[in-house]
């Protein structure tokens, strides 16, 4: 059994004010493999108190400095690496192909921000005038379950190459994940109070982050209800905010598609992280004219997903995080059915060959058009619709009907026709033939997918403020 007892404050671990006790899962096993004693909104304020006194030398420190502090972040992370394969595997459930990601990346994303740090001008000119990019002060940093290191550390270093100190609230779910990355964090024997993690409670410590008139900026990534709450929370300071929300992002196959290669990566966009993916391509569209012709192909590639243990190579889909994401998802395909979207993979209930764990089978619906439910809900499991379309211009309405914008694929035979459609889709992300990543390129959503930019510059100016100096 885990015991996780502190949280940090102020360069050290302590014992939280907090005394609420929080069960952590083997989602594998559905069995409880630890706890976590809460941090409450005492220890939120002792947060930003310490960012706040860390705040005046951090921000004065110079390019140098902070390239070498994040420099040995991205050293101590690394050196976890081990540690956190075990965690996500563990206490989320990753399967292989995403476990080696999420290991590796919380490093990587470090390095990345170290590069955009290098780039990065803090003084221009326009005009008659010097503009001097100023960090805006302690930043609130609240990060989602699906992909915990990952976010912390993203966060964390474009906030500190901006000059910013930070007060990181990560989900409760992901502590056993949060205190391996903070004895990481801990060793790059960085000032004391420039960065703090207090895992606690939405509803306590991430609501005292974004009501704090002491905080100047959130970063948020998670749901876009909670999104809402930050939104609503941030007005009453003027409090800056960066929202990476929800999505239902369109997969737009085009009548030119090579079958052959549309499908894998379609299925990969789909299901991509066990479908609890913000940026999963959930709505396959089709043309009419060749409709059967993709569902059989989408239908077996679909069928052939290993869902279940993710310790076995072969598993593509691990666990649901929790029983309630596992209630989620089966609420979702009984909905599905009852709307009248006829099944062509997977279904209720578990996969053959499983037990206990909350395992769900990869499930393909078609038949769906994009009123149901199923197709404008983010179910945030391995639940995909294909929807039919007549002509191009029918298949980008519909890839934009929708109220998130997060990201879209568009596969075709002719990549400039594919470009040009990607062009007309409202989505901070439209991927041509590819699932590729580019860190140096802005990630966030359009509509209710967000607000605002991370990653690269976009990502280190989002905790600045620019001041025009005229004389
Ligand atoms: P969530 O919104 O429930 O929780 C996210 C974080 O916010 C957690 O740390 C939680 O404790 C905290 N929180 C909850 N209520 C709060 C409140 N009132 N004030 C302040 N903080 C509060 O989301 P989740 O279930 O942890 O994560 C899944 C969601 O995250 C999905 O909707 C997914 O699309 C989204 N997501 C988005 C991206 C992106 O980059 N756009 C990436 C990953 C996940």
């Amino acid at each position: 059994m885990h015991h996780i007892e502190q949280v940090y404050i102020n360069g050290e671990f302590v014992t939280p004010h907090g005394t609420e006790r929080f069960d952590l899962y083997n989602p594998a096993k559905a069995r409880v493999i630890g706890q976590v004693r809460l941090a409450d909104a005492v220890d939120g304020e002792r947060a930003i108190a310490a960012a706040r006194a860390a705040f005046p030398a951090w921000s004065k420190a110079t390019k140098q400095m902070r390239i070498a502090a994040l420099q040995r972040m991205q050293a101590t992370v690394a050196a976890r690496h081990d540690d956190l394969l075990e965690a996500v595997v563990e206490e989320y459930g990753a399967p292989a192909s995403r476990s080696a990601w999420m290991a590796s990346y919380p490093a990587e994303v470090i390095a990345q921000a170290i590069a955009a740090l290098e780039a990065f001008e803090f003084t221009t000119v326009a005009g008659a005038a010097r503009v001097e990019m100023t960090p805006l002060g302690v930043a609130g940093l609240i990060t989602p379950w699906n992909s915990d290191a990952g976010f912390i550390c993203g966060k964390l270093a474009a906030a500190l190459a901006a000059g910013c100190t930070a007060v990181i609230k990560p989900s409760e779910m992901s502590a056993l994940q949060t205190q391996i990355v903070t004895e990481a964090l801990h060793a790059a024997d960085l000032p004391p109070g420039v960065f703090n993690i207090v895992t606690g409670r939405g509803d306590t410590v991430g609501e005292t982050i974004s009501r704090h008139p002491h905080v100047a900026k959130i970063s948020f990534t998670g749901s876009t209800r909670t999104g809402k709450a930050i939104l609503r929370n941030a007005a009453e300071n003027f409090t800056r905010v960066t929202l990476e929300l929800g999505g239902k992002s369109p997969t737009l196959i085009l009548d030119d598609a090579d079958i052959k290669q549309a499908i894998p990566l379609a299925v990969q966009a789909g299901l991509m992280n066990s479908g609890q993916a913000c940026v999963a391509g959930t709505r396959i569209l089709v043309p009419q004219s060749r409709k059967a012709e993709f569902e059989q192909a989408l239908a077996l590639a679909v069928a052939a997903v290993a869902s279940g243990d993710p310790r076995d190579a072969k598993t593509v889909v691990g666990p649901m995080v929790s029983e309630r994401q596992w209630q989620r998802v089966q609420g979702y395909i009984q909905k599905g059915l009852a709307e009248g979207a006829r099944l062509l993979a997977g279904g209720v209930g578990r996969p053959e060959g499983t037990r206990d764990g909350w395992f769900v089978r990869p499930t393909l619906f078609t038949d769906v058009h994009n009123q149901m439910a199923i197709a404008r809900d983010e179910i945030f499991g391995p639940v995909l619709c294909v929807i039919a379309y007549r002509d191009e211009a029918e298949a980008i309405a519909i890839a934009n009907d929708t109220d998130y914008g997060l990201s879209a694929l568009v596969l075709g035979g002719d990549s400039g026709r594919a470009r040009r459609v990607a062009q007309q889709i409202q989505a901070g992300r439209v991927l041509v033939n590819t699932l590729t990543h580019e860190p140096k390129a802005p990630f966030g959503g359009f509509k209710h997918s967000g607000v605002g930019r991370e990653m690269g510059t976009w990502g280190i100016s989002a905790f600045m403020e620019p001041k025009s100096i005229l004389s």
